[in-house]
Parts: C-alpha cells; structure tokens; sequence
C-alpha cells in the first residue's frame, strides 16, 4: 500500500488543477461578481453542448434541480410520480416536499435500476412523471421507459445526478428524456467545492420556465410570474466546474480502466458480484459497488486494515421512518431488499493509485479465499 486510501481522493484532484482552479478562484473574488454572471453563463452554454441538451439551467444543488423539475412539471398535491426505493433520499424527498406521493417500482438485479417492465402497472390517472435513476453512473432502460411514458402522455424526469457523462445508445446521460438532472456535490464525479447542480430539457417551454423558477419566478426585475426558489449556482462553483469540465472525458476514462481492473481481480471471487454495464450503454463509475454475502463481515475486515468502504444504500427509500405512512408492503420489492443488504462500494476516484487499487484487490481476493 502507498499511504492511506481515500474513498474519493479530491485533494489529490485540486492538486492537479491547482493553478488553474486558484487563479479562477482570484478573479470571482477580484470582480466580485460571486452569484450567475458570466462564468455562470458560461458553464451552461459548456454543460449544453456536453450533454447535447438544447438548454442548461445551472442551479443550486441535485436536490434544486429535481425540484426545478417537478416544479416546472406542475407536479402538485395528490399526484404521485413513479420511481425507485434505491437512491439517496433525495429523489423521493423532492416529490413529497410538492405534496406528491412517491411510488415505488423494484430494482433489476443486474443493475439496480428501476426495473422498466413493471413500471406500466403503477400508471394511474393520478400519475403524473416518472423518476428513474441512473444509479451508480449506469443509465437506466430508457427507451422502454420513454415509451412506456409517452403511452400514458406523461413526462420522464431522469435523476442524473450520479450519471453526467455517461452514454446511452450514444446520447449522453441528462439529455435522455423530457428533463435531466445532476448533481455537482463534490463527491461526484463532477463536482464543485460546495453544492451545485444543473437542469437540462431541449424543451423551450420548460426551458424557459424552469430559469424563471431557479430565481424566485422572476422575469425582469421584480416581477415574479411564478412561486419558484432561490436555486442560483455560485460563480465560484461556475469557475470550478469550467475548468473541471475540461479534464472531465479524460477522468471517466480513468475511472472506467479503473473499473475494469477491479472486476478482473475481483469477478471469479466466489460470493462476490461485480458491477454489469449494459451493451448499449457506458458507465462514469460514480460508484464502483459489489455485493457480498456476508456484508457486516467484509465491512468489518476491510475497515479494520484501514480501507473505507460506504453503503449505498442500506435503506430502501420505502423503509424509511417519513415513508412508513405510505405502509408500502417491503415483500413486494424482493430485489430491492436483496441488493440493500448486499451492496457495499469500493474506493473510486480517477486518482486511485495503482498500488493502493492492488492492495484493496489483494486483500479481497485473500480473506473472500475460495475461487469459484
Ligand atoms: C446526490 C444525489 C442527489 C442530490 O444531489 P445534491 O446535490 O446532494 O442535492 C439526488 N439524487 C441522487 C441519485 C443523488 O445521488
């Protein structure tokens, strides 16, 4: 082993970027223009033409962008909006802060995505969205989804706060239906130095509208159209981001050779399972997660030779003390509860060293013993 592993190593990220980041950071302070502005402007025009997506509205957080969405969606009080128990809360928080009720569909096993094929039973006239995740950086079936939606004349709302720059059929995650949206929490695979997030729609009405919600409703100076948020990115975080999103193919493609020799030296492991990424589809690897047996055991050993490890997530959204009002029956998610006490993620970051990535490697494959 090197030295000591990190879960996500973005010190040695800004040590990288250091100059650049630094001096981006002195002329925000020296124009003193700290909120939108001109490097606001353009990281969207840039996050535009990464995604392919007609518009860009950056905005606070992951969480702000899901409700922009919602918000600009008209989602409402009694209305219920489809999506997965596994995800960070914050997918099913937006919903319910608008008054919808969250409607959960189980996961597929091989990716643990919303499993498409029963999506369409849970469409009812109160249904008003669908919010797949793309969890982990993987897309989820999203032509199956799109379709299923345009059947029932309802918008999809993909929650690509774990997928910005992962490709489906070629499209780039965030512009794969009616709206997208992400994430730049630093932990993410494209993140700021402190919250941020973005929403995308190559539709102009909702385009326009959502820019309007991000600031209060306003269109023109104190004239408010609509009851929006104070959802304004940061031109600091703007700066950060744009110089970032420069490097950012070049760190994918690292965490993607990353990936691909942690499943070589761990996939004939007996009891443990290896990430699977669709044919049609590429993966940022916002997360690198296996699962195992015997989860507490192997937490327990990797943790006590100083690996971190984290749990995403042990919890489905539905077991959650807010949700038990919604007395959803947990037997009717057998995937979800299966994957939830199986699932543990390794460190990934573009700057995992190889030695460490060796050292975690070698340490699974000597107490996992058996091969298959
Ligand atoms: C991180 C995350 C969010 C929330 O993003 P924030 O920027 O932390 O508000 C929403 N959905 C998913 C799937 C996430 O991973």
């Amino acid at each position: 082993m090197e030295n000591k592993i990190d879960f996500v190593d973005l010190k040695t990220q800004y040590r990288t970027y250091k100059p650049e980041i630094d001096n981006a950071i002195q002329n925000i302070l020296n124009t003193a223009q700290f909120i939108q502005g001109k490097e606001v402007a353009s990281l969207e025009d840039n996050l535009s033409a990464y995604t392919g997506s007609k518009h860009c509205i950056s905005c606070s957080s992951g969480t702000d962008a899901l409700l922009l969405a919602l918000l600009s969606l008209g989602i409402s009080t009694d209305d219920e909006v489809i999506t997965t128990p596994f995800t960070f809360f914050a997918t099913a928080e937006a919903i319910s802060l608008l008054g919808a009720k969250p409607v959960f569909v189980d996961i597929e096993d091989k990716t643990y995505n919303i499993d498409a094929s029963m999506i369409k039973e849970r469409i009812n006239t109160r249904t008003k969205a669908i919010i797949p995740v793309s969890i982990f950086g993987q897309p989820c079936d999203m032509d199956e989804i799109n379709q299923i939606a345009s059947e029932a004349g309802i918008p999809v709302i993909e929650d690509a706060a774990q997928s910005f720059g992962s490709t489906y059929k070629g499209k780039k995650s965030c512009n794969l239906s009616t709206i997208g949206t992400t994430s730049f929490f630093p932990a993410k695979p494209l993140g700021c130095y402190g919250d941020g997030g973005a929403v995308f729609t190559s539709d102009d009405s909702h385009g326009k509208k959502i820019r309007l919600l991000m600031n209060h409703g306003q269109e023109g100076r104190g004239k408010h159209k609509y009851i929006g948020i104070n959802g304004r990115l940061d031109a600091i975080q703007a700066a950060i981001l744009n110089i970032k999103l420069k490097y950012y193919n070049k760190e994918i493609s690292k965490r993607n050779s990353i990936a691909e020799r942690y499943t070589n030296g761990l996939t004939d492991i007996k009891d443990i399972i290896t990430p699977a990424i669709k044919k049609d589809r590429t993966s940022n690897f916002a997360q690198y997660t296996i699962r195992v047996n015997n989860r507490a055991e192997f937490v327990n050993k990797m943790s006590e030779i100083n690996i971190p490890t984290a749990i995403h997530y042990p919890i489905p959204l539905y077991q959650q003390e807010v949700y038990q009002e919604l007395k959803i029956d947990s037997k009717k998610f057998p995937v979800t509860e299966m994957i939830c006490n199986e699932v543990v993620s390794l460190p990934m970051c573009p700057y995992l060293k190889k030695g460490n990535q060796d050292f975690i490697i070698d340490t699974i494959q000597n107490f996992s013993g058996v091969k298959k």
